[in-house]
């Protein structure tokens, strides 16, 4: 198995930095040590929040939208050009399937290459108030952006809210989760060799509670971006309220798939297997809750239960289907919920460890599938963050909108049906951010928010591009003499 030879450092001002201390990085597929983080603290971020203070002031703000596009084309190369890296670090790191990690590395390529694409159109407005002034509405950058993320997509999702706040004008301060920092460190390493100037992406390593705090709670961060839990979310929410600080808050989901009697079941089933068993179910937008119409509901049960039993689980490495979850506290808060799961409703496969000897040291979870799941289950209820899915059957289409609605998130739904019509009400009544239908994936264009404890704000898309300006009035009067 790999190790890293040096320790990885921090990215502040333009250098890597090294802090005499430092924190370990673990294999999830073996629970071992293989490198070494190093460790920031309140010191660090200010060195960076003055880092990206000073770029921002005396660089960034100034070059055109122009040169700012070809600073995240050259990005989006130097990514491309060390593709397999960044793909082997994310498995080393997040015990992910490498081809996942292929994924992500692709991901974080086009949020750098669509950004690009669409800053030099972005314009404010000029408002028709009369011929005797000019009355404009301007989109400037924020300034400085603090970018909190958790370690389930490291590089997606310090991609997805850098690359549009670089693209805007502002310059960033990217706080990774400890348990997944080595790709935010080394896209920061690389934008620089890139060519972006020095200041204008920082990256500050360390544990939530001192080095994120210190982020979201520093006076010169001009809106903060954080993705994560509902919990951190009330407490960076609280934090930014002291200091007036704009944020934006991607946080959980207990997300549904419904799936219609007129369904095919065919493209269904193995999509609606995927979106749990990826990335052993840590997506926030995972489809975790299924609800189905009662004349398939058996059918679909049947093959369910076929494709899970047939899940090839291993290490990152080896490209299985199923990894690990990322540590031993995650193994243990979804073991947990699985044995609540059995007091709660019909367990029909999986259900605890992965059995296999050699995955023994590693933090791996059966695919689970809970049958009879009744909404008012804690199962049903709470978000999981591991491959666990539960299966509700519905009898007509307000049921499913209920139970789909029934719950305090709302981030994703997919709907499956052969029916226009169907698929047309099902878009106006859920409550949540996105609605699939007939699919389970979306792309960088799709604009993503949260709705309820999913959270506020909006990523991906136009719209997540604008969330990194602030908008200026300013009005020009005609001089009469
Ligand atoms: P988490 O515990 O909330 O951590 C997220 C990030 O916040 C990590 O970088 C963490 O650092 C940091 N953090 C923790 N305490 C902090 C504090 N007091 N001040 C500032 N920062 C702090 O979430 P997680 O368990 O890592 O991630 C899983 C959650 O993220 C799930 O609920 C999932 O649904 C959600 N998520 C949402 C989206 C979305 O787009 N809606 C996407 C992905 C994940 P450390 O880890 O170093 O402590
Ligand atoms: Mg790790």
């Amino acid at each position: 198995m790999r190790k890293l030879s040096a320790v990885v450092p921090a990215i502040i001002g333009g250098e890597r930095v090294l802090t005499g201390a430092a924190f370990d990085v673990i294999d999830p597929s073996s629970g071992t040590v293989v490198g070494q983080v190093a460790l920031c603290g309140p010191p660090e971020v200010d060195r960076a929040v003055a880092a990206a203070r000073t770029a921002f002031r005396t660089t960034w703000r100034h070059v055109s939208a122009a040169g700012r596009a070809r600073h995240l084309r050259a990005i989006a190369a130097i990514f491309q050009q060390h593709a397999d890296e960044l793909a082997e670090l994310e498995t080393l790191d997040t015990g992910k399937p490498l081809s996942q990690s292929r994924i992500d590395v692709g991901f974080a390529i086009r949020y750098f290459e669509y950004y690009a694409n669409m800053v030099e159109a972005v314009f404010g407005d000029v408002i028709p108030v009369g011929t005797d002034r000019l009355t404009l509405a301007i989109r400037e950058p924020h300034g400085v952006t603090g970018h909190i993320v958790p370690w389930n997509y490291p590089l997606g999702l310090s991609t997805r809210t850098i690359a549009p706040s670089i693209a805007a004008g502002n310059c960033c301060v990217l706080k990774p989760a400890e348990d997944a920092s080595l790709t935010p460190s080394r896209i920061s390493e690389l934008a620089l060799e890139a060519g972006l100037p020095a200041g204008v992406l920082n990256c500050v390593t360390g544990p939530g509670g001192v080095t994120g705090q210190a982020l979201v709670e520093h006076h010169d961060v001009d809106y903060i971006s954080f993705t994560g839990s509902v919990p951190v979310g009330h407490r960076i929410a609280a934090a930014a309220a002291h200091t007036l600080t704009p944020v934006a808050l991607e946080l959980g989901g207990k997300s549904p798939n419904i799936v219609f009697a007129d369904a095919d079941l065919d493209e269904a089933a193995p999509v609606l297997a995927r979106s749990i068993i990826q990335n052993a179910g840590q997506t926030c937008s995972a489809g975790s809750r299924l609800l189905v119409a009662d004349e398939v509901h058996d059918e679909l049960q049947g093959r369910l239960v076929e494709i899970f039993r047939a899940t090839r689980i291993g290490p990152g490495e080896e490209d299985p289907d199923l990894g690990p979850v990322i540590s031993a506290k995650q193994l243990g808060s979804v073991t947990d919920m699985i044995e609540r799961g059995k007091q709660e409703a019909t367990l029909l496969t999986g259900g605890g460890r992965a059995a296999e000897p050699r995955l023994a040291g590693g933090y791996f979870v059966e695919p689970t599938l809970f049958g009879d799941v009744a909404p008012e289950a804690s199962i049903f209820q709470q978000e999981i963050f591991g491959p666990v899915l539960t299966l509700t059957r519905f009898r007509d289409i307000d049921e499913a909108i209920e139970l789909a609605n029934g719950t305090e998130y709302g981030l994703v739904s997919g709907v499956w049906t052969g029916s226009i019509s169907t698929a047309h009400r099902m878009i106006q009544e859920l409550d949540s951010g996105q609605v699939m239908v007939n699919t389970f994936s979306n792309g960088v264009e799709l604009p993503f928010s949260g709705r309820r404890k999913s959270g506020y704000g909006v990523e991906k898309g136009y719209d997540g591009l604008l969330a990194f300006t602030k908008v200026k009035g300013a009005v020009i009067a005609w001089s009469r003499s």
